[in-house]
């Protein structure tokens, strides 16, 4: 495994925004990963996860990012009329959905259409259309920040709206879900639903997916319009015209941009509404911002 120095960051979010990290490396397997974790307690320095980086906006980071993107494997197995599927946490959730709408699985093809890992998935509890990843999980393998291999059924992990106990306990290495056949074709409900966020969220822009999490039972988005934060920018990043809750990079954004953007919607909210509104998106600089895992 190679491990990279001074590492240019902006091509690994979505949004395409990024410092450098003083450390990178892509793990190949269990005990890479553990290399890298005892490494990082060694040298006494942060180490980030990253799956797809659709949630994430980075600026420097002084210490070590880990990329989950070769750690990419599916096992399906079928059982009792349903299928066990075994999934590495780097691996893309498309290919998860793919799978379960040529099997007409139940329920969780409603994820389709962003650009995740499953590892990011379930440690965000990523949800839409009325589900949420964790609904479908059976047990995750994990290492936990002193390099040992864990496991955990589902019902002994606490999930709540967009929040999972990783990466505070540990690293993603495997989810096991355990998904039921529809009696119905779900394929067209699929396809109608990959047309709506097509239409409703400005996917094919370099963005970071909801910058803030809905403050229930209001919307984010709603409350940003509200206070004319729709398409408002601060030099190279705005909020998008199509979707006042994500974030755009138009090209030269910068992290300090993001910060400062994200500064003035929380202001204008709260003083408007007295809302706090909190962040989904993890923002990762080294003053310690969401995210970190100090060793
Ligand atoms: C166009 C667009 C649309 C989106 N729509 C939705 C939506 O409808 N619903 C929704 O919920 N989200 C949505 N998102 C946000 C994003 O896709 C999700 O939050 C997703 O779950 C993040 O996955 P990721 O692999 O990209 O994670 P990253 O952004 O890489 O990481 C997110 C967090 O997960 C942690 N993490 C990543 N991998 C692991 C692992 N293996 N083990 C432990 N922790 C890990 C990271 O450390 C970080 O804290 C959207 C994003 C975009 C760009």
């Amino acid at each position: 495994m190679e491990l990279l120095r001074d590492h240019d960051l902006s091509r690994l979010t979505t949004i395409r925004i990024g410092g450098r990290a003083r450390f990178f490396a892509e793990p190949r397997s269990y005990e890479e990963l553990r290399e890298l974790i005892l490494f990082s307690r060694e040298k006494d320095i942060p180490l980030y996860i990253l799956g797809g980086g659709s949630n994430t906006i980075f600026g420097d980071i002084g210490g070590l990012v880990l990329s989950m993107r070769r750690l990419s494997r599916m096992r399906v197995e079928p059982s009792n009329g349903k299928l066990l599927i075994e999934v590495l946490g780097g691996t893309p959730l498309r290919d998860l959905i793919s799978l379960s709408v040529k099997e007409n699985l139940r329920g969780i093809y409603r994820l389709a259409g962003f650009p995740a890992t499953v590892g990011g998935a379930v440690a965000m509890n990523a949800g839409a259309f009325g589900v949420d990843i964790s609904q479908f999980l059976k047990r995750v393998v994990f290492v936990d920040w002193s390099g040992e291999l864990k496991e955990a059924g589902a019902e002994e992990l606490e999930f709540s709206y967009r929040s999972s106990p990783f990466p505070t306990e540990g690293l993603l290495l495997s989810c096991l879900f355990e998904l039921e056949r529809s009696n119905i074709p779900v394929e067209s409900e699929f396809k109608r639903i990959r047309e709506r966020r097509k239409r409703s969220q400005p996917i094919e822009k370099p963005t970071s997916g909801s910058t803030f999490k809905n403050p229930y039972p209001m919307y984010a988005g709603e409350l940003l319009e509200r206070v004319s934060m729709k398409s408002y920018r601060v030099g190279g990043v705005s909020f998008s015209e199509k979707h006042s809750n994500f974030l755009i990079n138009h090209g030269e954004g910068s992290f300090g941009d993001v910060i400062a953007l994200i500064g003035e919607a929380k202001r204008r909210v709260y003083e408007e509404f007295g809302v706090k509104l909190e962040e989904e998106v993890r923002l990762i600089e080294d003053s310690g911002l969401d995210g970190w895992k100090v060793l």
